[in-house]
């Protein structure tokens, strides 16, 4: 209904100004909160573009507050704020970093919110859940802080929300996250909005690769142009640009990115080379037919010609074995 979903938005902002007050005013806020941050290396008006926040060590500062405020219960609880246990309520963020999560228009949604020291028993982002206003799938984080830079530039695509920020504070705006989930049609055609290039900048790890891998032919699929960049082993976009600047990242983004065909083609060659000798023909098999139904989601017939004669050298195959391979796959999927 129309109206609960301005309540509930309504709840959202206020929430998110509330976790921004303790942030910057209260004492715990500032010791803990705003500490954290700068230790990051984010800088004030950093902080306050993505509205970030932080949420007490109480289990409910916040509900108590948002009650005194006048905000119903059953509207709390369904824009995810508050934890109803029982009829015990209590707040869902609790000592945490906030990121707060905002729609196109800028409306603040969601929020992630981090714990503050790494530690292997608690989750170390906690997400708001679906609500009437945030369905996961549909939301890229930062698109509303990346609109503007995207009518220029190409999309890059990035796992987390520090890289978004990092990244951002460096001059490089064209930034969205994915934030942990792999990537959905519905995000990729959110992109295709302002932009037909995305370049995928995942984490330098052996997730951050898979993760990768599985989201791309989705990309290819709504026919939109793909480039991946790995960064070396233990860094993500946030540490690396920290380390070597804007204008570093952006050259070796630059130098660095593949388009994510021949990328996926070299990198299953590099691991068949190293497996074991036994099942290699096999693997090798199954690898370029990999390669194949990644080619044949293009939907453009002449990029996909393109791409059948570069992959053939690169997988050393026969370049027409590979496209009537192609061709037969289209066939049954038509
Ligand atoms: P940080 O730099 O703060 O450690 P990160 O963004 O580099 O965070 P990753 O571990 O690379 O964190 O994860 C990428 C993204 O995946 C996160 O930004 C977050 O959106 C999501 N994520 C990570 N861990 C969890 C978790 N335990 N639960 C839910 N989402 C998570
Ligand atoms: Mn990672
Ligand atoms: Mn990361
Ligand atoms: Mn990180």
């Amino acid at each position: 209904r129309q109206n609960e979903r301005e309540s509930l938005l309504i709840a959202l902002e206020y929430a998110s100004k509330h976790y921004e007050k303790n942030l910057h005013q209260t004492p715990e806020g500032q010791a803990i909160g705003l500490a954290y941050f700068k230790e990051r290396g984010f800088s004030v008006k950093t902080i306050e573009t993505f509205e970030l926040g932080y949420s007490l060590d109480s289990w409910e500062a916040f509900t108590k507050q948002a009650q005194a405020d006048q905000y119903s219960l059953p509207i709390l609880v369904k824009a995810g704020l508050t934890i109803d246990k029982n009829g015990r309520y209590f707040d869902r963020f609790r000592d945490r970093v906030i990121f707060p999560i905002h729609n196109l228009a800028g409306k603040v949604i969601a929020f992630g919110a981090r714990i503050l020291k790494n530690d292997k028993k608690q989750a170390k982002y906690l997400n708001s859940p679906e609500s009437p206003v945030y369905h996961k799938s549909k939301v890229l984080y930062g698109l509303y802080q990346a609109k503007k830079s995207l009518r220029d530039d190409d999309c890059y695509l990035v796992e987390g929300y520090t890289d978004v920020i990092s990244l951002h504070q460096a001059g490089i705006e064209n930034v969205v996250a994915s934030s942990g989930t792999s990537l959905t049609s519905d995000q990729i055609r959110l992109i295709r909005r302002f932009t037909p290039n995305i370049t995928v900048l995942y984490d330098g790890d052996a997730a951050g690769i898979k993760a990768a891998i599985r989201g791309i032919d989705l990309v290819l699929e709504e026919g939109m142009n793909v480039k991946v960049v790995l960064f070396p082993d233990g860094d993500d976009p946030d540490s690396y640009v920290k380390k070597v600047g804007g204008t570093a990242f952006k050259d070796f983004i630059n130098q660095n990115s593949q388009d994510f065909i021949t990328f996926k083609a070299r990198l299953y060659m590099e691991e068949t080379k190293q497996a074991a000798s036994g099942d290699q023909p096999f693997k090798r098999a199954e690898m370029i037919r990999e390669v194949v139904e990644s080619i044949t989601k293009i939907p453009d017939a002449i990029k996909r010609s393109v791409f059948y004669r570069e992959c053939s050298a690169l997988l050393e195959v026969d370049e027409a074995v590979l496209i009537d391979e192609g061709n037969k796959i289209l066939k049954q999927d038509a």
